[in-house]
């Protein structure tokens, strides 16, 4: 018989776990207590960018080119589309390109091109856009957008059609026996039974693995969706880091929602059940102002829709993806710290292959790094 499985949270993370190991043979029971890619969760909202340049890191650009594929073929399997084909300008102002500099030959080892582009080039390509301030940028000309909380929302129906089980409960509780978890305990009070649990649990992962708290910092970010003229709507994706570690990023538009735009700030923390998700007045004439200056023809761009989301960061920006403490047949699935979304489908077969034969999970992943000295930095500080 199939090893049971419960996986908790059905997001980007959860949601293909679940769906990769119920592929393999597993008996898996999904369960999310609110339902898959819902808006309260990492995974809410309309789309996600997937670029593969990361600084050199070869963990996160293999994992991110392994997600590539398999967000192409799992569009073509399920017969929706989650993935729309862009490419991503990097613009930096005032500062060093490091980040872009160090992915340069990395891409190119893998097959990916990311090429540094003379400002007046770009001036005559994509003239909807003021480079007048803008020191360097690269154009990485394997990237995309996916649709979020859709794309979510098809793993899920898709792991069900493959005989996937669903509980839509809380989970309350790891039910410990020795070294190991035996159930989890649901908030009717119910127990579920299996050999080995995966947590993904974003944002929420601290209420049940308390050892994590010191090391997760949930935060808000405010994503606006602007009203903006044809001719934006066939620009590429857009990173642009500021002086002050400032950054800020865009998506064209998708099907008249509105031209995606986000400042990628990680202070202000959020509590995922109870804080308010209103948006700001600062924040938003903030926004304004960076996108009239970037886009000179977006001078009062009318926003059509925004949604508040939750980051759920490690002190180091990488994934802590490893044994919960104490719980030799539990995998937490954590610190996605505002990057992890493109890479679902291959950390959903990255767990399959681990329980399945052992394949290894990358050191950088483990928890035990923080009992060492550790730098504390976002994804896009080099190490
Ligand atoms: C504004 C914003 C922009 C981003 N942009 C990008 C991007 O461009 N590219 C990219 O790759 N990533 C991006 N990210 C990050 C990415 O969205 C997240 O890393 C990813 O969605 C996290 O997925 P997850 O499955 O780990 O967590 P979540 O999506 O938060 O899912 C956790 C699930 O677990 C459930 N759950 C938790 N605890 C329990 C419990 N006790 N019982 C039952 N259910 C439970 C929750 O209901 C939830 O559905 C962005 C994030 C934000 C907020």
């Amino acid at each position: 018989m199939a090893k049971k499985i419960v996986v908790i949270g059905a997001g980007a993370w959860g949601g293909w776990t679940a769906f990769h190991l119920q592929m393999a043979g597993y008996e898996v029971t999904l369960i999310d207590q609110y339902g898959a890619g819902n808006a309260l969760s990492g995974s809410g909202d309309l789309t996600r960018i997937i670029r593969m340049a990361y600084g050199g890191d070869k963990n996160y650009s293999a994992l991110t080119a392994r997600s590539f594929e398999l967000w192409r073929k799992y569009s073509k399997e399920f017969n929706t589309q989650m993935i729309y084909v862009r490419k991503a300008l990097w613009m930096f102002r005032g500062i060093n390109p490091a980040y872009a500099e160090e992915s340069v030959p990395l891409m190119s080892e893998m097959g990916f091109k990311l090429e540094e582009l003379p400002v007046d080039i770009l001036k005559d390509q994509y003239p909807q856009i003021n480079f007048e301030d803008i020191s360097r940028a690269y154009l990485e000309h394997d990237s995309a957008y996916l649709l979020a909380s859709e794309s979510c929302q098809q793993v899920f129906r898709q792991f069900q059609l493959c005989g996937g089980a669903f509980v839509q409960e809380k989970v309350t509780e790891l039910v410990r026996k020795g070294s190991e978890v035996s159930a989890v305990r649901l908030a009717n009070g119910e127990l579920v039974i299996a050999d080995c649990f995966v947590l993904a649990c974003g944002p929420w992962l601290k209420q049940l693995v308390p050892e994590v708290s010191e090391f997760i910092k949930v935060s808000r970010q405010e994503v606006y969706y602007f009203n903006v003229p044809e001719t934006y709507h066939n620009l590429p994706i857009w990173v642009e880091f500021r002086e002050g570690e400032e950054m800020f990023y865009g998506i064209p538009d998708h099907f008249r929602h509105g031209f995606k735009f986000a400042y990628d700030e990680r202070t202000w923390l959020l509590d995922p059940d109870n804080d308010h998700r209103y948006i700001t007045e600062e924040i938003l004439e903030k926004m304004k102002g960076i996108l009239s200056n970037r886009f000179p023809l977006l001078a009062d761009p009318k926003v059509l829709r925004h949604h508040t989301c939750v980051y759920e960061n490690s002190p180091d920006g990488d994934f802590i993806i490893d044994r919960v403490p104490e719980a030799g047949n539990a995998i937490m699935m954590a610190g996605s710290s505002g990057h992890g979304f493109k890479m679902g489908p291959a950390l959903g077969e990255l767990i399959t292959e681990h329980l399945m034969n052992s394949r290894p999970i990358p050191k950088a992943f483990s928890f035990d790094r923080f009992k060492n000295s550790f730098q504390v930095k976002t994804q896009y500080q080099l190490k």
